[in-house]
């Protein structure tokens, strides 16, 4: 078995991933296999993808040597991949990019994404304004009022964002509703997804757009060190910027992989969004992956103080690697994303997202007990600018 298994037929990842939608939807997702299919075919998607991400998104991002950090960790040299860097602040942008290109050449007029705090909303509404196309964004009553800057945002970029009202008016309500938006205008709308979860094939295709963040790591590795990491480590809330950065060194059993989840106020609090460490098998949002649900299977609310991990799911193919021993995992709490928050910004001068800060603390810690001559890169997969209210609210509690 090799490490890129059954993406054939309708993308199962082991037991994981799988397309479980309504009938009505099948088409609509064959529909986008197959041009995906096509695309990743024609050197002229590629070469225009590039050309984008190169002068739109402002790729290669760099691979940063954090020398006062090293130092105080006292152990292995830590790299900063600075997904941070890139338009709109963040690693979504790639794939948004990609979809978006992808939505343009199948002839579609609209785009549509669900949101939680509103980030892939805003880098949904940053394609669709680049593209010239409308956009929908369907986001729970309840983050709409929660996150209205980024609700300003996305209404700037053109988008329409729409109030879901039903369930706990939250990202998971938001998600059922997009759903159901989709089948009924299908036929000029594409609906991307901002992360690799979702039914077939939105799991591989992410992957794949999120895969030049690995293809570049290596590639920088290589010219300024001479070797390849010997631990890269990444945040995971439904999977995209750790299966980007991990899928290049799939192959490379001595590069260790380290995903970080979330463990919110702890894991035995019940307040966390630690799929994987602490969830159990269950479909959600299309795809068959480790979930978040309570003994009836109905799915919970996640808990963490960062709203990009804050997700009740996991994307299929990690779940499989998880399974298969290919990635290992820990969770960190809130308390010790914030430490690494301000730990950062500090011996830095750089100000991290609160999802990388959960990556950074597992890679401060595990550097620390490695030896100098070891290097742990960590995908820095965002600025913390949004994240100031949150942090300095902590900082009065
Ligand atoms: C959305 C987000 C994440 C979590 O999403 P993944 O799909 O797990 O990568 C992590 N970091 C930042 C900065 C985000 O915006």
């Amino acid at each position: 078995m090799t490490c890129d298994e059954a993406v054939k037929g309708y993308g199962h990842y082991g037991v994981f991933g799988g397309r479980y939608v309504a009938e009505t939807l099948m088409p609509a997702l064959i529909d986008v296999d197959a041009a995906y299919k096509d695309a990743v075919q024609d050197p002229a998607f590629q070469r225009e993808l590039d050309g984008l991400l190169a002068d739109y998104v402002g790729r290669p991002s760099p691979l940063y040597p954090a020398s006062r950090l090293t130092a105080a960790c006292g152990g292995a040299a830590i790299y900063l991949k600075r997904e941070d860097l890139n338009h709109t602040g963040a690693h979504k942008i790639n794939s948004t990019v990609g979809q978006a290109l992808l939505a343009q050449r199948m002839g579609k007029k609209r785009l549509m994404a669900e949101t939680g705090a509103g980030q892939h909303g805003v880098a949904t509404a940053t394609a669709a304004a680049l593209f010239g196309m409308e956009c929908d964004v369907y986001m729970g009553a309840l983050d709409i009022k929660r996150q209205a800057p980024n609700v300003r945002r996305m209404e700037l970029l053109g988008a329409t964002v729409h109030a879901v009202r039903s369930g706990t008016e939250t990202l998971k309500d938001a998600m059922s509703e997009a759903m159901r938006a989709w089948v009924t205008q299908v036929q000029d709308t594409y609906y991307v997804i901002g992360t690799v979860a979702g039914p077939h094939p939105y799991p591989k295709m992410v992957r794949d757009f999120q895969s030049v963040i690995g293809r570049e790591t290596r590639r920088q590795c290589l010219s300024k060190t001479g070797r390849l990491p010997d631990l890269i480590v990444a945040c995971i809330g439904g999977g995209s910027n750790a299966a980007g950065i991990f899928h290049p060194f799939l192959e490379d059993r001595k590069v260790g992989k380290l995903g970080v989840e979330a463990a919110g106020r702890g894991i035995e609090s019940g307040e966390h969004a630690a799929s994987i460490c602490a969830g159990r098998v269950g479909i959600l949002h299309g795809s068959k992956s480790f979930v978040l649900q309570n003994g009836d299977g109905q799915i919970l609310n996640a808990h963490s103080i960062s709203a990009g991990l804050d997700y009740p799911g996991v994307g299929p193919e990690l779940a499989r690697w998880a399974e298969r021993k290919l990635i290992e995992l820990c969770a960190v709490t809130d308390d010790d994303a914030l430490a690494a928050f301000h730990r950062l910004t500090r011996l830095e001068g750089i100000i991290p997202a609160l999802e990388s800060s959960h990556a950074l603390h597992a890679a401060m810690q595990r550097a620390a007990s490695m030896p100098p001559e070891n290097i742990v890169v960590v995908n820095l997969s965002g600025r913390g600018d949004k994240d100031l209210a949150t942090v300095l609210e902590a900082g009065k509690a």
